[in-house]
């Protein structure tokens, strides 16, 4: 827990257990504990401890774990079993989730015990129980969705219109109210828009009522990325909305593990890295927890060793590395061709100057951390709110080119997905983003722009420290009008 000092301000931080949530949650624990009279505590489990402690444990930084026991076995989930992307199966989704909110109670029962007495709780914003938990002790809960101002300002205005009701799965609509026209179909659209299952709606229901009783939202990416957007979303906000990302680039020297144990050496890595170019390799990573289905994920292996560029493969299906050996792939492609099984150390390899292209699923904290290096990206989405991701960097951005995916993949169904992109499509796709011509220089021109741009941000002076220390002030002033009536609640404006 942190530390005893009556006069800090003392954040409790309550990440959702999956790692694109936990990451950059991690690194805002680290951002925020590195401020002057901040302490900080992250609510997590033992396993999750282990898995992230790394990221906190520096000497002087005043921040530190509780730890709640997951009641995985409880639910009916395997021992050990403290993070999504160790779920056996996604049937058991739910089971998860259920254990997730069995938290409530294990971390009221001591809450008494933090001290110096919490000021605010930020709480991603899947976690609806910790609502209840800051109206408990009279605290403002700040959520963190770890998505852009573009996703939640799509997300308000297609849940306010309905826009595509009604329409058969592949007729194209305009996302009404926003800066840019941007086109979607229903099949694009992330699963809480497609619900068939009553447990599921009723839970969704929840996040967006707890979310109307935040205090506002901190957001994971910088205002000069998506300005319109975050001008918008602001109005929408009443103001309560802070962008203080990149977080990615908070991380110092911590980038090789951020949260499992590599598969490969940093060092190797960046050997292989330092024999190449400088921008001549793609790496190829679809993410922590997307399921693909094997056919699908040989035909972009295929793709790669099609584009005639050095690559790096980072493969997470067993099915996949079986191929890779058995049908002379990996024989084929030693000369140019690094492959990763299993965890790849993603925020280091991006950045050595050797990448030229980041093949990617559209998870948000890749896409940002593809933003922060400066590289053009192939857009290759798979589920939740990846196709918008997709929209904001091909089409707002101008900085990444698609594979041509149509459809969500709903978690769990990729089997019935089959081959929808062929290695043919990767391949076009590499070819434009690493191309020599005036539109390849032009786009590679903007993501390096983009990237300085996002490394000043979080600058002292830049928009994203301004912001972190707004959100401090902010709460720091609530809690002084808190202690003056005693019993404030805090609600949305
Ligand atoms: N990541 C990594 N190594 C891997 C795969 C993923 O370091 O082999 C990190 C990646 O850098 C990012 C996070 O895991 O920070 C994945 O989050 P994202 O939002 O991109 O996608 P998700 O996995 O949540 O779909």
């Amino acid at each position: 827990m942190a530390s005893k000092s009556t006069n800090k301000l003392h954040f409790l931080l309550i990440p959702y257990p999956a790692p694109g949530h936990t990451i950059p949650m991690m690194n805002m624990a680290k951002l925020l504990a590195q401020q002057p009279d901040v302490t900080v505590t992250v609510v997590t489990t033992p396993l999750n401890a282990v898995r992230y402690g790394h990221a906190l444990n520096k000497p002087g930084l005043p921040a530190g774990f509780l730890q709640l026991p997951f009641p995985a076995t409880e639910v009916g989930l395997p021992e050990g079993c403290e993070s999504l992307d160790a779920l056996p199966n996604p049937d058991l989704a739910l089971n998860f989730a259920a254990a997730v909110d069995m938290l409530q109670f294990k971390l009221e029962r001591c809450f008494e015990t933090l001290s110096p007495p919490p000021i605010c709780i930020v709480s991603d914003k899947y976690l609806p129980w910790t609502a209840d938990t800051a109206d408990k002790y009279r605290l403002p809960r700040v959520i963190f969705d770890g998505m852009s101002c573009f996703k939640q300002l799509c997300d308000h205005n297609l849940y306010a219109s309905k826009v595509f009701d009604g329409l058969p799965e592949s007729e194209t609509f305009v996302v009404p109210g926003l800066p840019d026209r941007i086109e979607l179909t229903r099949s694009q659209l992330p699963a809480e828009f497609n619900i068939s299952s009553r447990a599921t709606r009723e839970r969704l229901e929840r996040v967006k009522e707890a979310e109307l009783r935040s205090f506002g939202i901190v957001i994971n990416s910088f205002e000069e990325l998506e300005q319109e957007y975050v001008d918008e979303y602001k109005k929408l906000k009443g103001g309560k909305v802070w962008c203080i990302g990149p977080l990615s680039l908070c991380t110092d020297n911590d980038n090789a593990q951020r949260g499992k144990i590599v598969s490969i050496s940093e060092q190797r890595c960046m050997e292989w890295l330092d024999l190449r170019q400088h921008g001549s390799v793609v790496y190829a990573c679809l993410g922590s927890v997307s399921r693909v289905n094997p056919m699908q994920l040989i035909e972009l292996g295929l793709g790669l060793e099609a584009s005639d560029h050095p690559f790096i493969w980072v493969i997470r299906a067993k099915e996949v590395e079986q191929w890779v050996l058995e049908s002379g792939f990996e024989e084929r492609v030693k000369d140019r061709g690094l492959l990763i099984r299993g965890w790849a150390p993603q925020v280091s390899i991006l950045s050595h100057p050797s990448i030229g292209g980041f093949l990617t699923h559209c998870g948000w904290n890749s896409i940002l951390e593809g933003v922060c290096v400066g590289v053009p990206m192939i857009t290759w989405p798979q589920f939740a709110e990846q196709f918008l991701n997709e929209k904001l960097v091909v089409q707002v951005l101008g900085t990444g080119v698609g594979v041509g995916a149509q459809f969500v993949v709903h978690w769990g169904k990729e089997e019935t997905f089959g081959v929808k992109v062929k290695s043919e499509d990767v391949k076009k796709a590499i070819a434009k983003v690493m191309d020599s011509g005036i539109d390849g220089i032009e786009r590679r021109k903007i993501a390096q722009e983009l990237g300085k741009i996002a490394n000043r941000a979080i600058e002292e002076g830049g928009s994203s420290h301004m912001n972190l220390k707004l959100l401090i002030g902010q709460v720091r002033d609530m809690n002084f009008n808190r202690t003056a009536t005693q019993g404030f609640k805090f609600y949305q404006i």
